[in-house]
């Protein structure tokens, strides 16, 4: 890259989410002592991070390699298991180190309990959120498999308002986004029960997040393409900064991204790892790719 001089800072409010933090530091503690530990999926939506965890002898699992396994040991992420996991592990003697977060574990609780009530109301429980996301899962899984999953308020037709209606969110959907479509959904059924399970750690980092992206001329914004809360940081990143670049890792920078003088932001996703932040921003403050 020609000579520019580039300022660069980290946001200070980016960095893994507490759930994450415990999941990751659990893994860690286990691996300190243990050659190997199996994860029924990817503890942390982001490919440096796993590589890092995989050479200290984390092995990700998916469901039918868990459902053959017998007396081994397997970590829960953050986001959560449906019931029906639960009961695989003691049908098989596999001894679980529960990671679900405390926040999606609350969730999990009041959801299960509305849906019980809503039953016996003839009602229905609707989830926002990412369809076959994992933390969603677990959420529907509260249900016998029967809350309905709207993606977008363009999905609101998938909910039948005759019926009584009670409306959660995946924990790390966009608030904005959320409110519209519990206006929407308050619209059709005034009675409607709107749930407020955005993690507050989320919000927040919405708010802060815009200020940030709005007082650089360029945003780095490093994530895993997998992640969902990353998708919906960047886009909102990208709604206050038309300069904003997602990139998966340092690899990810190029020159024509930045120019002379520019104050260049880095922040990234719940389940971006700060090192990998400080990384980035080295690259760019060195400039050589
Ligand atoms: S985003 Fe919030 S709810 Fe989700 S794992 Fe992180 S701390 Fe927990």
């Amino acid at each position: 890259m020609p000579y520019m001089h580039l300022k660069v800072e980290i946001d200070p409010s980016s960095g893994f989410c507490n759930g994450v933090v415990r999941a990751v530091g659990k893994a860690e503690d286990y691996l300190s002592s243990h050659s190997s530990l199996y994860s029924l999926g990817a503890i942390v939506h982001n490919s440096s991070e796993l590589e890092r965890l995989e050479r200290k002898g984390l092995k990700i699992i998916g469901m039918d390699d868990f459902a053959s396994l017998c007396g081994d040991t397997v970590l829960i992420r953050a986001h959560g298991e449906p019931p029906s996991t639960y009961r695989t592990a003691e049908a098989n003697g596999i001894r679980i180190i529960d990671c679900t977060c405390p926040v999606v574990l609350a969730l999990q609780r009041k959801v299960r309990e509305v849906y019980q009530r809503m039953r016996e109301e003839g009602g229905q429980v609707v989830i926002f959120g990412r369809d076959g996301h994992a933390e969603v899962n677990g959420l529907v899984g509260q249900t016998d498999g029967r809350a309905i999953v709207v993606g977008s308020v363009d999905e609101i037709g998938r909910i039948d308002f005759s019926h009584p209606t009670a409306l959660f969110s995946q924990t790390t959907k966009d608030p904005e986004e959320y409110a519209a479509l519990a206006e929407e959904v308050r619209r059709r059924r005034p009675d409607a029960e709107v749930y407020d399970t955005i993690c507050r750690q989320v919000a927040s980092r919405h708010k802060s997040l815009v200020a940030f992206a709005e007082s650089h001329d360029v945003i780095i914004f490093v994530s895993g393409r997998e992640s969902s809360n990353g998708k919906v940081l960047f886009d909102l990143c990208l709604s206050v900064n038309p300069r904003t670049y997602m990139v998966e890792n340092a690899a990810g920078l190029r020159p024509e991204m930045f120019r002379d003088g520019d104050s260049v932001g880095v922040c990234g996703a719940t389940s971006t790892p700060q090192w990998q932040l400080e990384e980035v921003a080295e690259e760019i403050k060195r400039a050589t790719f």
